[in-house]
């Protein structure tokens, strides 16, 4: 163990205050490079979370101050300083004080870890709450839609409070409020983004039939309910469905076990050699394949039930809120899945190699040709932050 006197202490104590200026260029470098990254671009805010770290360097400095006063004179070692203060990091701190200086073991680093920035910014108004009614609401059901479940409507229910609040908690990982404020419109555009389909999902997305259909078939047929039977060919696929989607890859990224593998199909029109036994794909339904570890999961085998069955009730039930058939209005439904031990079919409602997830249960009010989409821009539309500025 090196041991530091009291002069040794204070040089290294000076050494230290030097550091201070060099650390604090680095850590505005970070956290301006962090505020680019979560999109705070306007200057005031900008220079707020400036001022922060000055203010908390301050602190720090002020504090150091009074340790050399108090610790190093009575000659204390240097180790037995930064030993005590990591043990308890948080001494000096409660909520109106920076919670930033620590010393490290080595006595060198002073932390301010450039994500706790956000804690400064004042609280945001809320630009959304329940009760509300707004365009700007319903966009935010269909594109958080895979976060509990959710409609087209341009209401801010309850359902939508609770969805809110999943995505606080799962992704932005922040405070569970239940309200839209900017920082949520900026996490739902990230969130866009980072799980955005790209151009090999929009090939797997689209109807395969090989005849006179473009990818999502010709509008033929009448639209008609109950859903179960109508032979419409929507416009395209439906935005909640395929949010639905993005959402799921943002939960399966969460782990390592069971990942994506593809969409075995997604539009089938009228024309398709499979599209008449049922409608639902019609722009209604996925057909969605994974892999467990390295294993693919397909073909038609008795083994690809358990995992899939895993994969149903721990990422679509839990997260997207799915059921199972279509008992119920206004939910994502999976169907059943098995296949017999001997590998053979149980019948033509059960999967085996994939899990199909669709909007059959929507109202029809929630079906509407506007809400179905053909590629990232008529999917994506215009980011919230653009909406909200209009
Ligand atoms: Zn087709
Ligand atoms: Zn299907």
């Amino acid at each position: 163990m090196q041991l530091y006197y009291a002069d040794e202490a204070l040089s290294k104590w000076n050494e230290i205050d030097e550091l201070f200026e060099e650390e604090k260029q680095q850590k505005k470098e970070s956290i301006e490079a962090i505020l680019d990254k979560i999109g705070i671009i306007e200057p005031y805010h900008r220079d707020f979370a400036m001022k922060k770290v000055d203010e908390a360097l301050e602190h720090v400095k002020s504090n150091w101050q009074l340790e050399k006063e108090q610790r190093i004179k009575p000659s204390l070692w240097w180790k037995e300083v930064a030993q005590a203060q990591a043990q308890n990091p948080t001494a000096n701190t409660d909520a109106n004080t920076p919670k930033l200086s620590n010393l490290s073991a080595d006595g060198k680093a002073w932390f301010i870890h450039p994500v706790a920035m956000i804690d400064y910014f004042p609280k945001s108004e809320i630009l959304f709450q329940k009760g509300d009614k707004h365009e700007i609401i319903r966009e935010i059901n269909i594109r958080l839609a895979g976060f509990g479940g959710n409609v087209p409507t341009d209401e801010f229910t309850e359902r939508t409070e609770k969805m809110i609040k999943q995505f606080q908690r799962d992704y932005m990982q922040v405070e569970e409020t239940g309200v839209v404020d900017i920082q949520v419109i900026q996490a739902i555009d990230r969130f866009q983004e980072e799980y955005t389909i790209n151009n090999t999902i929009w090939l797997q997305l689209k109807c395969r039939c090989g005849k006179q259909c473009d990818g999502f078939g010709n509008g033929l047929g009448k639209n008609t309910s109950p859903e179960r039977f109508n032979k419409y060919e929507y416009p395209g696929l439906h935005r909640s469905l395929l949010f639905g989607f993005c959402a799921l890859n943002f939960y399966l990224g969460r782990q390592n076990v069971y990942k994506f593998r593809e969409i075995s199909s997604g539009y089938r029109c009228s024309l398709h050699k499979e599209g008449k036994k049922t409608s639902n794909h019609r722009g209604k339904a996925l057909d969605i394949q994974f892999n467990k570890g390295n294993w693919e999961i397909r073909h038609r085998l008795y083994i690809n039930i358990e995992p899939l069955m895993y994969i149903r009730d721990n990422f679509f039930a839990t997260y997207l809120n799915t059921q199972e058939k279509w008992a119920n209005s206004n939910l994502f439904s999976t169907e059943l899945i098995g296949l017999n031990k001997d590998n053979s079919i149980i019948d033509s409602e059960h999967t085996y190699s994939w899990i199909h997830m669709d909007v059959r249960s929507f109202e029809k009010q929630y079906l509407l040709d506007e809400y179905f989409c053909t590629d990232a821009t008529t999917l994506n539309k215009e980011k919230l932050i653009t909406l909200i500025n209009k």
